[in-house]
């Protein structure tokens, strides 16, 4: 495995300094989405005293961050990085006259939940993402050639002991058929939960991966005749997990079909141009011109696992979202189609 240098420097000393006292303060990194809605960034900050909750006075000081955007604080973590007392924090931003900015999409995500919030909307979502050495080339793929099998387990691992710190419903995780390709699973998260979930998990595979010297990219198709990474989301409603619920699911998977165009929309950054690289009827994908769905059918649109059809109830796969989805537009969509009623 080949790390590079500065990365491995930086290991040994962090301990020394990470084990020097820090009496009653606290540090405590706000993180926020930037302007090119598919990148976070990150600023820390000393508080006097461990933060309880998101009310606190000093906590909730939302601040200026570099470009006359306001930082609120959403939902609290803790660091696995720096470990307790310290904290991350996942906030939304506000433009300068306090309205969410256009790449702050949970606000109006919690808009939608708040009006279905009997239905007890579960989501699940499976993180595809390809690992990348310095030279941007998949991880441990030597010059020419097929990479060794498993490079990675160090890197997955980590991240994964760094989800379960922090308080990430980590499910679990698994290598994909591409090398250096991985997964992991984030959920059930009931409503916004999901996206403030997933969104902190990338922070931290982004920051695992900086200690390891490469680069987690979320690219949904990094490399051409392989396959592409997706960000599949299970969703479930209260009624679809009692008994009889599969009628529910396949309702839900009727309207999906008749808004494939929209949904495609939004399952990327970009229109669905990334997930036309992604979505081309071959390597488990369905094509992204045409919505199909079947039971245990990897190359469908929408998926109803074998045992949700056996037991009659339990969850839908909508398998459409592109590696690098905003979670809280797909599962905003999801609601908006399957949940909300037809406004006039
Ligand atoms: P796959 O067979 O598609 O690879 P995975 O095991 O990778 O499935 O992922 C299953 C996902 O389903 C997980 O993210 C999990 O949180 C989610 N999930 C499980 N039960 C439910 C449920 N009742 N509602 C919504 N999501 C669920
Ligand atoms: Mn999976
Ligand atoms: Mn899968
Ligand atoms: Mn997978
Ligand atoms: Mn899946």
């Amino acid at each position: 495995m080949s790390v590079s240098l500065s990365s491995q420097l930086s290991k040994a000393l962090r301990q020394t300094y990470l084990s020097l006292p820090q009496g009653s303060q606290c540090m405590v990194t706000y993180i926020w989405i930037d302007v090119t809605g598919e990148e976070l960034r990150c600023k820390t900050r000393t508080l006097k005293d461990e933060p309880q909750g998101l009310e606190g006075e000093e906590l909730s000081q939302c601040f200026q961050s570099n470009s006359d955007m306001f930082l609120i604080p959403v939902r609290l973590f803790r660091d696995p990085f720096t470990l307790d007392p310290n904290k991350l924090v996942l906030c939304e931003v506000l433009n300068s006259s306090r309205e969410p900015a256009e790449t702050n999409r949970r606000r109006c995500c919690i808009q939608v939940m708040e009006k279905i919030k009997e239905h007890e909307i579960w989501f699940g979502m499976e993180q595809e993402y390809t690992l990348l050495g310095v030279d941007k080339r998949p991880f441990s793929w030597p010059t020419n050639g097929y990479p060794a099998p498993q490079g990675t387990f160090y890197i997955v691992e980590s991240h994964y002991r760094a989800c379960l710190y922090t308080g990430i419903k980590i499910g679990g995780t698994n290598a994909e058929v591409m090398p250096s390709q991985g997964e992991f699973q984030v959920g059930p998260c009931e409503g916004v939960e999901m996206g403030d979930q997933l969104w902190m998990s990338r922070f931290l595979l982004d920051r695992v991966c900086e200690d390891f010297g490469v680069i987690a990219s979320l690219d949904p198709k990094s490399l051409k005749n392989w396959n592409g990474a997706g960000c599949h989301i299970n969703v479930s409603t209260k009624s679809m997990r009692e008994e009889g619920g599969l009628t529910h699911i396949k309702a839900a998977v009727e309207k999906l079909r008749n808004k494939h165009q929209e949904h495609i929309s939004v399952y990327d950054p970009h229109d669905g141009q990334d997930n036309l690289r992604r979505l081309t009827g071959l390597h488990e994908t369905a094509s992204i011109h045409e919505f199909s769905s079947g039971v245990a059918n990897r190359g469908a649109s929408v998926r109803i696992p074998r045992h949700m059809a056996q037991e009659q109830r339990g969850y839908f796969e909508d398998r459409r979202p592109a590696a690098n989805c905003d979670p809280y537009t797909v599962t905003c969509a999801i609601i908006r189609t399957c949940l909300v009623p037809e406004e006039d």
